[in-house]
């Protein structure tokens, strides 16, 4: 293995470079970390070697830690994974602390070489926490690069040393961006923050580090926390600015994470006991409430889902292998809400975009959308004028369909209307290349319905979009019955260079993500009903995860959407449609009370459109029963409407993968991330309880929520839903 190689110069500077091959980004093995090791042994015992600087062979510095190696470790680690985990972590400190003593004395703190990092780009989780633990840090001064600790992003938070030493840097306020957010700076900022000491041009990078070396003193490399009479900045837990910190940073993450988000908690509390000890003892300290966090299902879940999961879509885990199909040139049909922002995230990617509408002062308006959102972005100065101007030289706004030539993908985005969408659809193929793909953002009619106004269906498909696009990461590919590998492909690709992150799915009623969401929020308006407090309804959602209450975002997407999805349902399914909700929906309609364009709906709103609390007229209608469920009830009957969707949805085929499934949900409607999204949330259960419940739930509340034959079937067998369909039972099938 090559990811660390070390050289040293005739000055005496031993420079280690980070190079891992054939990946574009540093990430670190267990296998490197035992040979960073190595070479730190050999630097300290060669008289030659003055000091050390450690760098990267790429324009980038480190991604971070391969997250594999974390459920790797828990795996082989048998009866024991805590252990397993908690030794694993204990090492990295011991290298890690290694590199910081840097072979002083004890006692004196003299004698130690000096060991400065060169941080060249992008420096993530891992990649800072090894810089964080040498004794200067110089990063090069290209604004894109970014450095962080995001780990908290994903569920985990940083266990290699980063909570306890940028703590003590800083203190625990100033850390929190950093920390319990997971901000990630540039370099500028980074200096400000103290996460680097120095930002250098990137050609002077190793040279300015190396002169650090050379001349540093023994004074220069003792860390703050290991002098005598170190005091936490800020204020440690019992001072009183510190204690002020702590109660408030403590109220805040609860009001946050809602207590769903162990990692947040078990960071805050690393960083509080720590603060309390020595910093040996709070590197153990770390190390524990880090084990404690990656043993929690909610830890491991989240990292599958958010990390390894939504990576592996990203990078095509479901393509057919066919030819790359990169987009050149995009036609947009219809410049409205969609059809414009569709416009600025492909422009933006650097694709050549064509967009149409009925009149070319809407066609304009869908231009200016762009306009408006780079405006914004350089008034926070991260778009330039000339980016500015090469993203809209790319969109050509027009009415004129013969623009269209030369596109190969178009994307549809007009009125929801079948008979208006086969006009352009005719309209289009009559003049795109042979060879084009046509792909439709319709939300709820079926793609294969729609591809009967195509002369070539089988280059037809479902690319579905959710809003606002330029904010929403998912992307939703739909196979219609027709639909070929080379549209699939091209969707793929289409979604890969506007760095979005895809599902497959295939064509049925509302595709998968609305299938999953229209149960939601028709289980909270039948409690309104049944008289359950809309206030208990919408803290019980929010408490479990969920980012909106279920009136909340009834309100946020507006009442006579659902009005016409529930009319529109009826149509299409006859008998077997349940209008269980429509009573309310339809009066809330009438009075008017549209949601939050209207400035009315379940919530009150002032003029300016802020929300101001539940509407209380709704009592009126809807008393209140006098005996409210319990909160757990509540959430039970708000997530299982959901996730039985979404096993149904399995059951159907629409999903073919539950990686997708868990992937999809969470970026899709935010369905409870702690939860690493529906199927995971199952296995965290177990089958055999969910089955349970769903019977009692079944029993209480009618047949919606009857426990799908495979669910009961994976209970009597005593399987979970990654054992049976995740991708190592699927590679072994
Ligand atoms: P919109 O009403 O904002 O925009 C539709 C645009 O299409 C209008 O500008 C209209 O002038 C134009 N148009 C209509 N007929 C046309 C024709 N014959 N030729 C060219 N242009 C024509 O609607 P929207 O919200 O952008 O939705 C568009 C599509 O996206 C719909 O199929 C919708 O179901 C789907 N969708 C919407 C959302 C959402 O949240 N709004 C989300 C996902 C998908």
């Amino acid at each position: 293995m090559t990811d660390f190689t070390m050289k040293t110069d005739a000055d005496g500077v031993a420079v280690i470079t980070w190079d891992v091959a054939g990946k574009s980004m540093n990430v670190l093995s267990r296998d490197a970390f035992e040979m960073v090791e190595t070479l730190i042994d050999q630097a300290l015992a060669d008289d030659a070697v003055k000091g050390v600087v450690i760098t990267s062979g790429k324009e980038t510095f480190a991604g971070g830690m391969d997250l594999n190696v974390l459920a790797s470790i828990r795996q082989e680690s048998g009866d024991d994974p805590a252990k397993g985990l908690f030794d694993f972590t204990m090492n990295g400190h011991r290298i890690l602390r290694k590199l910081e003593r840097a072979g002083m004395d004890p006692k004196t703190n003299k004698g130690g070489k000096p060991v400065a990092c060169a941080i060249t780009g992008t420096c993530m989780g891992i990649g800072t926490e090894i810089a964080l633990a040498c004794h200067r840090r110089f990063m090069a001064d290209n604004p894109k690069a970014k450095i962080g600790l995001p780990e908290i992003l994903v569920g985990i938070f940083p266990g290699g040393g980063g909570t306890t030493r940028y703590s003590r840097m800083v203190g625990a306020m100033a850390a929190a961006p950093v920390l319990l957010e997971g901000r990630t700076l540039d370099p500028a900022k980074a200096r400000s923050a103290q996460l680097v000491d120095e930002v250098v041009p990137a050609g002077e990078l190793l040279e300015k580090a190396k002169e650090w070396v050379l001349s540093a003193t023994d004074a220069d490399i003792v860390k703050p926390w290991d002098q005598k009479g170190w005091k936490m900045p800020g204020g440690a837990p019992y001072h009183p600015a510190g204690f002020m910190t702590f109660v408030g940073a403590s109220a805040m993450i609860n009001g946050k994470t809602k207590g769903v988000y162990p990692a947040a908690k078990a960071l805050l509390s690393a960083v509080y006991e720590g603060a309390l000890v020595p910093f040996d003892t709070a590197l153990t300290i770390e190390a524990r409430w880090f084990t404690s966090v990656l043993m929690n299902p909610s830890s491991s879940a989240m990292i599958r889902s958010l990390f390894i999961n939504k990576e592996a879509l990203e990078k095509g885990a479901n393509r057919p292998s066919v030819d790359d199909q990169k987009v050149r040139k995009v036609g947009i049909l219809g410049a409205g809400m969609m059809g414009a922002g569709i416009a600025y995230v492909s422009a933006n990617a650097g694709i050549e975009v064509v967009l149409i509408d009925n009149a070319q002062e809407a066609a304009d308006r869908g231009k200016s959308y762009s306009a408006d959102l780079l405006d914004k972005g350089m008034a926070r100065k991260k778009v330039t004028q000339e980016k500015k101007d090469q993203v809209l030289g790319r969109i050509t706004a027009t009415t004129d369909y013969a623009a269209l030539d030369g596109c190969d993908l178009i994307v549809e985005a007009v009125f929801e209307d079948v008979s208006v969408k086969a006009e352009v659809t005719k309209k289009t193929e009559a003049v795109i290349p042979e060879d084009a793909i046509f792909a439709t953002n319709t939300s709820t009619l079926p793609i294969t319905e729609l591809a009967k106004a195509s002369a070539r269906p089988e280059q037809f498909i479902g690319i579905h979009f959710f809003s606002p696009v330029d904010k929403m990461m998912l992307v939703e590919i739909i196979r219609g019955e027709k639909t070929g590998d080379v549209a699939v492909a091209k969707a793929l690709d289409f979604v890969r260079q506007i760095r979005k992150t895809p599902i497959v799915v295939n064509d049925a009623r509302f595709f998968y993500a609305n299938r999953c969401i229209i149960p939601y929020i028709n289980e909270g308006i039948r409690m309104v009903k049944e008289g359950v407090a809309p206030a208990l309804i919408e803290n019980a959602a929010k408490l479990v995860g969920m980012p909106l209450g279920p009136l909340q975002l009834t309100d946020e997407t507006s009442i006579d959407l659902g009005v016409k999805i529930a009319k529109a349902t009826k149509a299409a399914m006859g008998d077997a449609y349940d209008d269980s909700v429509d009573e309310l929906l339809f009066w809330m309609e009438a009075e008017g009370r549209l949601g939050r364009k209207a400035n009315a709906g379940f919530y009150t709103y002032d003029e300016k459109g802020k929300r101001l609390g539940l509407w209380d007229g709704l009592a009126d209608k809807y008393p209140l029963a006098e005996d409210q469920p319990d909160l757990i009830e509540v959430q039970h009957r708000l997530l299982f409407a959901q996730v039985l969707e979404a096993v149904r949805a399995l059951e159907d085929e629409v999903l073919m993968d539950i990686r997708e499934g868990d992937v999809g949900a969470i970026l899709g409607w935010g369905f409870a991330p702690w939860s690493g999204g529906p199927f995971s949330w199952l296995d965290i259960l177990g089958a055999p309880y969910a089955a349970d419940r769903c019977d009692q739930l079944t029993k209480a509340y009618g047949a919606r929520f009857t426990t799908p034959d495979l669910l009961r079937e994976m209970a009597d067998k005593g399987q979970s839903f990654y054992g049976r369909f995740g991708p190592e039972a699927k590679a072994a099938a």
